[in-house]
């Protein structure tokens, strides 16, 4: 996709928002707030692999290690962020971790099952973990929205604990196996059912439709299934309101004198130089541990133990 290059310091506006990171949130966001009317620069530490050369339909003998040890995902885990952050106590976080445009869309599995009415009552329910501040009634709406925004095959299956929306695409069909495996689930009395899924089966919202290859977690080269990069960035870019830095990595979110956000001080990893954005709102969707540090780091006289965490439990 096209790129557009920052201004430096001296000549960058101050933007509606400034959002951090690239993935399943900061796509989404970004098309909303764009398509909205919203003056929008998005920060992202990687930079765009085109889907034309990912790796997933490399040969085994075109790879060094026949594809494995993470071969094919490892273009999307860029500036050697797996290996450059060491955590006091565990060492064990890597998906998490990803540097890329598109964040994990480029190569998650795509599987998105709703939460069921019990799972917002867990402790009401089960007497576990906390139940939530909202239901499921209060959410429905946006799961339809969303799905419809993505797009997602599969089917109303009638069950409780899966509950459906009413929008899909024809579900994936089903493979000899699952035939096989029905005729034994069903004499047991346990529903199989097919997945839903953010991969389309048919055309839809300009994108091809899955042609079965089985590499989704490599990465999807037609786009079928849902990628930020391929599906949403693009129109955010077309409202005009859209700018996009890439390797772009955010250092400390800047608050002013109230301790409100003002603006992003993030390092231009290809010019190895720190810059800073102005922006009313940021919007900080670097997924889980990278935004918690990002909050962490953000520490001044409002916030000495770091951004949103008065209570000390960011990061725990
Ligand atoms: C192999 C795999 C399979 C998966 N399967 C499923 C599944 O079937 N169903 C499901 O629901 N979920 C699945 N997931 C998880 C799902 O992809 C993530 O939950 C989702 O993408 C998270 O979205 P996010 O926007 O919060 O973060 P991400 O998509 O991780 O995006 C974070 C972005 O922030 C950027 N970033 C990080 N730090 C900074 C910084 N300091 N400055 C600027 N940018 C930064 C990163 O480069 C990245 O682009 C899977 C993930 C993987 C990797
Ligand atoms: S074409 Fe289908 S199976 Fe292949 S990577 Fe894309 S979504 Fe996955």
């Amino acid at each position: 996709m096209g790129v557009v290059e920052g201004d430096t310091l001296s000549q960058t506006p101050t933007y509606d928002a400034c959002i951090i990171g690239s993935g399943a949130a900061g796509g989404v966001v970004a098309k909303e707030l764009c398509e909205g009317g919203a003056k929008v620069i998005m920060l992202e530490a990687g930079r765009e692999v085109p889907p034309g050369k990912f790796l997933s339909h490399k040969w085994p003998y075109e790879l060094p290690y026949r594809g494995l040890r993470g071969e094919k995902q490892a273009p999307f885990y860029q500036g050697g962020v797996s290996t450059s952050i060491r955590y006091e106590d565990c060492d064990s976080v890597s998906v998490d971790r990803i540097r890329v445009l598109g964040g994990r869309t480029v190569h998650w599995n795509a599987v998105v099952l709703r939460y069921a009415q019990r799972d917002f009552k867990g402790w009401s329910a089960d007497g576990i973990e906390e139940d939530w501040p909202l239901t499921y009634d209060e959410l429905e709406p946006y799961y339809e929205r969303i799905e419809q925004m993505i797009g997602v095959c599969g089917q109303d299956d009638g069950l409780e604990i899966v509950p459906a929306g009413k929008h899909y695409l024809p579900p994936l069909p089903w493979r000899c196996s699952e035939h096989i495996l029905h005729r034994a689930t069903n004499g047991m009395g346990i529903p199989l059912i097919s997945v839903r899924k953010a991969v389309l089966t048919t055309v839809y919202d300009s994108r091809p439709p899955c042609h079965y290859c089985g590499h989704c977690m490599s990465g999807c080269d037609v786009g079928a299934l849902f990628n930020s990069a391929v599906a949403m960035l693009p129109k955010a870019q077309r409202t005009g309101n859209f700018t996009l830095r890439q390797n772009a990595l955010a250092r400390e979110i800047l608050v002013d004198r109230e301790g409100l956000a003002r603006g992003v001080s993030f390092v231009d990893t290809q010019a190895k130089r720190e810059q800073e954005v102005k922006a009313r709102v940021v919007v900080v969707c670097c997924a889980t541990v990278e935004s918690a540090r990002l909050l962490l780091n953000s520490r001044s006289p409002r916030h000495p133990n770091g951004l949103a965490n008065s209570n000390g439990v960011v990061g725990r």
